[in-house]
């Protein structure tokens, strides 16, 4: 059964309705000027690598110890990867399996803690998230989970208040890092927390690994047990996990993603990690991320400028929320808004919010992705213009139409997947 491999003309010829909406999301892709924080723009490398036919291999087990016969090749991009995490991260173990940053948590977790333990995490209402311990995840299910969060004032993390939390709930584990949190993390101080409890320190990565990659965020290795992540937000790879860990819990570690929590890795996702960890190892990776945090300070210094008011100020990172409580718009009108003008965002609550969590009263903004697309800080002054006119006039059409306008000039000024019809591995 002789078969081109992989090809778009094969997809369309065999699936016209998936190919169709591969199509118009490529396009949505390709003319929305994107703000999500956690999303990114894979490389043509990388899509080539997860879209490969590793796919049809099993593989459970590790490098050189599997227990399928025929894993010299998949064995070989695994091992790239864990070669090449290791040196982007210095870290003394790494298992690059996870299918996800939500695997790579509950493995660091049953790694060392049994059903019950204790565990101490950043409040999901204050930019923590779900796998932190929240009552509707795995982690709050599984685990007794207690909560510390930001000063009301600062909107900052308040670390004595977290010592204090430490002291009263004697955590197993004090679990670290954030999804909508935009500035630098103390490790150090987080350290020395856990070990005055005698719990283990996770750090969450999954949303500054690029940053961390690149030494424009203190790295957490030298001071957690366990650091996780993900694959596919600021690092720009395939979506997926990894997790890295002191040698001393790298038996654990392993012996709980395979065989505990999962079955045979996905291959073809470990090749397209390997592929994005060579990328972030070029100079051109820490120039893209040093851009994403100059769009970011300039976005919301924009916004500021106008009135918005940025939690805790401003942003080290390549995110930050936007409190629209004194514009009178409540975050789920705002990304209504902007999305009908080609803007996408997400509403997001901001600490102490009095919106539930549907409507909240802020929005999280991100500059990953356009900054992949090659969009600069001349441009994100053009972006706060287009955002300020539109929530002026969250209701008015006529706005959406013209932004709308302005903003798919702006895409096409920097033009994204231009090979992309043409890939085939
Ligand atoms: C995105 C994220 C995750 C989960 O990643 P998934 O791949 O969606 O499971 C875990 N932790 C943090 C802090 C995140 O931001």
């Amino acid at each position: 059964m002789g078969h081109a491999v992989g090809t778009l003309k094969a997809l369309h010829e065999t699936d016209p309705e998936v190919f169709t909406a591969i199509r118009a999301e490529e396009k949505r892709q390709r003319e929305k000027l994107v703000f999500i924080a956690s999303e990114n723009y894979a490389s043509s490398a990388v899509l080539a690598a997860q879209g490969c036919l590793m796919t049809n291999k099993y593989a459970e087990g590790y490098p050189r110890r599997r227990y399928y016969g025929g894993c010299q090749h998949v064995d070989t991009v695994e091992e790239l990867a864990i070669e090449r995490a290791k040196q982007i991260f210095g870290c003394e173990h790494v298992n690059v399996q996870p299918h996800s940053g939500s695997q790579a948590n509950m493995a660091a977790y049953l790694s060392v803690l049994k059903a019950g333990d204790t565990i101490l995490g950043m409040d999901l209402a204050h930019g923590g998230h779900l796998t932190h311990g929240s009552r509707v995840n795995f982690s709050g299910i599984l685990f007794q989970a207690f909560f510390y969060g930001v000063d009301r004032t600062t909107e900052t993390i308040d670390y004595d208040a977290v010592q204090r939390k430490a002291e009263e709930c004697r955590p197993r584990m004090l679990v670290v890092g954030a999804s909508a949190y935009s500035r630098v993390l103390d490790f150090p101080r987080f350290q020395h927390i856990a070990q005055s409890v005698g719990a283990y320190l996770l750090v969450d990565i999954a949303h500054i690994a690029g940053l961390v990659a690149t030494g424009l965020h203190p790295s957490p290795i030298p001071y957690a047990d366990f650091v996780t992540t993900t694959t596919h937000k600021t690092l720009r790879g395939p979506r997926a996990g990894m997790v890295m860990c002191k040698a001393e819990h790298a038996k654990a570690v392993d012996k709980i993603i395979f065989p505990g929590l999962q079955g045979g890795p996905l291959m073809h996702v470990i090749a397209a990690k390997a592929v994005a960890l060579k990328e972030a190892l070029s100079p051109a990776f820490r120039m893209y991320q040093e851009q994403v945090i100059a769009n970011a300070r300039t976005l919301a210094a924009g916004l500021d400028e106008l009135g918005y008011r940025i939690v805790s100020g401003g942003t080290d990172t390549h995110l930050f929320l936007v409190n629209l409580t004194s514009k009178g718009i409540t975050g789920k009108e705002a990304q209504a808004a902007l999305d009908a003008a080609g803007i996408i965002i997400n509403k997001n609550a901001i600490p102490y919010d009095e919106k539930p969590p549907a409507v909240a009263s802020g929005i999280r903004m991100g500059t990953p992705i356009v900054s992949t697309r090659g969009l600069g800080q001349s441009d994100m002054t053009q972006v706060v213009s287009l955002i300020d006119r539109v929530l002026q006039r969250p209701q008015e059409e006529r706005v959406h139409r013209q932004v709308r306008k302005e903003v798919k000039a702006l895409c096409a000024r920097f033009p994204i997947f231009h090979t992309y019809q043409h890939a085939q591995v």
